[in-house]
C-alpha cells in the first residue's frame, strides 16, 4: 500500500510516521518551500489523548525523548488587570504538557523525506475497483510545479485550514471567518519574566484587547535531549521563552505596524514588566493570525481520498484542541490502515470506519473551542 499525505503539519507528519512505523509506504508533499519557511515557534499544550495519539505512531525508542521534550505544568487560570492585580479567574486550574511546536514538528520530521514546494493543485480517481474480488482504484495527485508522482492507493489532505484536498472533496465545507485576530510572539525567558509565573494562563484585561501569557520551558534543551537519548534525532537549539498573544479589537488590522508595534501601542501604561516583554520579544517570531474554524459538514463519497486535522475540522485555538485533535486523527488512521494494508479488509472499509469516528469527535471539538472563544475577547 502507498499513502500520499499532503501537508507536513503535525497532523500529516504524525500520520506519516506512524505509516513507516507499520511497514506503509508513504510519501510526504508540503506547499512551503522549505521546513523552517514560516514561523511556526509558539508552544501547544497537549492532552492525554493527543500525547497517547503521539507515542502510537513514533517508533518506542523516541518515547524517552517526546517524555524529556514536554514540560509537565500546571497553570492556575486568572483574570489579572493590567497591573498583574487578580480581579477574577478564568476557569478551573488547568495542567497538561507544553511542548514546542517548532522542536515537535522537527522530532516527527526524522527519517522522514518531505517533498518541499509541492503544492496540491488537484487529483483523480483512477478507474478501479475496490472490493474482495477487484482492483482497487487508485489516486493521482497533481502539484503546481514538478512531474505527478506515482498513483497511491489512498491520498490523505493533511492541509490545514485553507486545505486544497478539501476544497475537491467536500466543497461545500469552507472556513467560517470568527472575526477575532489576534498578535502572536515570543519572549526569551529571563529572570524577569520568570517571576510573572502567577500571569502564566491568565487573560490580563486591557482596554478593548486582552493579553495572554504562556511559559515554555525545556527541563533539558532540546538539543541535547536529542543527542542523549536519541542521536538520529536532530533538534533546533531552542531556549526557554514566554508565548504571549494579544486578542484585538474583531476585525483589526495592523495597517503599517509591525505585530510587536501594535501590541506596544495598545499597552501604554500598563506593568512596566508586561511592557519589557513585548519590546524584548524575538522580531522573527511575531505575527497576526486570524480566527477561522472549519465544521465538518455532510459526508463526502467514499473512495481513495480522505481528511485529516484542520483540513476538515479546524478549530478556534481557545480550545487547545486542534494540534491534539489532529494528532487523535492521524493515530487513529494509521491504526485503520494497518488491516487493509497486511489485505485482511477492503481499504475503504478501513477509510470509512476512520470518517465517521473522526467527523464525529472533530465537530465536537470545534463546538468546544468556539465555546470557549468569547472568555477570551476582550470586551470593548
Ligand atoms: C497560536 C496557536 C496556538 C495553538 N495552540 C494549540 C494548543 O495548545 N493545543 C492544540 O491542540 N492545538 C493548538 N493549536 C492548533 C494547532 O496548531 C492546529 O490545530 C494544528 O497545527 C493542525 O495540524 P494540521 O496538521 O491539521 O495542520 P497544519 O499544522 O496547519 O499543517 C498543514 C500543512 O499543510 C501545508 N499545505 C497547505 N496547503 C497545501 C497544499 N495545497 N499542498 C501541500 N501542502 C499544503 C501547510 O503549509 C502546512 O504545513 C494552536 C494554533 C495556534 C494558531
Amino acid at each position: 500500500m502507498r499513502v500520499s499525505v499532503i501537508g507536513a503539519g503535525l497532523g500529516g507528519l504524525c500520520l506519516a510516521q506512524g505509516l513507516r512505523g507499520a511497514g506503509i509506504d508513504v510519501d510526504v508533499y508540503e506547499r512551503d518551500p522549505a521546513i523552517t519557511a514560516r514561523f511556526q515557534g509558539y508552544r501547544l499544550v497537549l492532552s492525554p489523548t493527543g500525547f497517547e495519539a503521539l507515542h502510537g505512531c513514533l517508533p518506542s525508542r523516541w518515547h524517552p525523548l517526546l517524555d524529556a521534550i514536554v514540560d509537565d505544568t500546571r497553570v492556575e487560570r486568572l483574570i489579572l488587570d493590567t497591573q498583574l492585580n487578580k480581579v477574577g479567574e478564568l476557569g478551573p486550574a488547568r495542567s497538561g504538557l507544553v511542548v514546542d511546536r517548532h522542536v515537535l514538528r522537527h522530532l516527527l520530521l526524522t527519517g522522514l523525506d518531505v517533498h518541499t514546494g509541492a503544492a496540491l493543485t488537484g487529483y483523480d480517481v483512477l478507474d478501479g475497483k475496490d472490493g474482495k474480488d477487484g482492483e482497487a482504484a487508485k489516486v493521482q495527485a497533481h502539484f503546481a510545479q514538478g512531474a505527478s508522482p506515482a498513483p497511491a492507493d489512498l491520498l490523505v489532505g493533511a492541509d490545514g485550514v485553507n486545505s486544497a484536498v478539501r476544497a475537491l472533496l467536500t466543497p461545500q465545507t469552507v472556513p467560517t471567518d470568527t472575526g477575532v485576530r489576534f498578535v502572536i510572539g515570543r519572549t526569551p525567558m529571563t529572570e524577569q519574566f520568570a517571576a510573572l509565573s502567577h500571569a502564566w494562563g491568565a487573560k490580563i484585561a486591557g482596554d478593548g484587547v486582552s493579553l495572554l501569557l504562556g511559559a515554555m520551558r525545556f527541563g533539558i534543551p532540546p538539543k541535547q535531549a536529542a543527542e542523549e537519548l536519541a542521536p538520529e534525532v536532530r533538534l533546533p537549539d531552542t531556549g526557554d521563552y514566554v508565548r504571549w498573544a494579544m486578542i484585538l479589537p474583531p476585525n483589526s488590522s495592523l495597517g503599517e505596524e509591525t505585530p510587536q508595534q501594535a501590541v506596544l501601542s495598545r499597552i501604554q501604561g500598563w506593568h512596566p514588566d508586561l511592557r519589557a516583554l513585548i519590546e524584548q520579544a524575538d522580531t522573527d517570531n511575531s505575527t497576526l493570525l486570524s480566527i477561522r474554524v472549519v465544521e465538518p459538514r455532510e459526508r463526502w463519497a467514499r473512495g481513495p481520498v480522505t481528511l485529516l486535522g484542520d483540513a476538515i475540522h479546524a478549530t478556534s485555538p481557545t480550545g487547545g484542541n486542534g494540534a491534539n485533535t489532529a494528532l487523535r486523527d492521524a493515530d487513529l488512521l494509521r491504526r485503520s490502515l494497518i488491516p487493509a494494508a497486511a489485505g485482511s479488509r477492503s481499504l475503504l472499509d478501513a477509510v470509512g470506519d476512520y470518517e465517521t469516528q473522526m467527523l464525529e469527535y472533530g465537530a465536537e471539538a470545534v463546538r468546544f473551542s468556539l465555546e470557549a472563544l468569547p472568555a477570551y475577547v476582550a470586551k470593548p
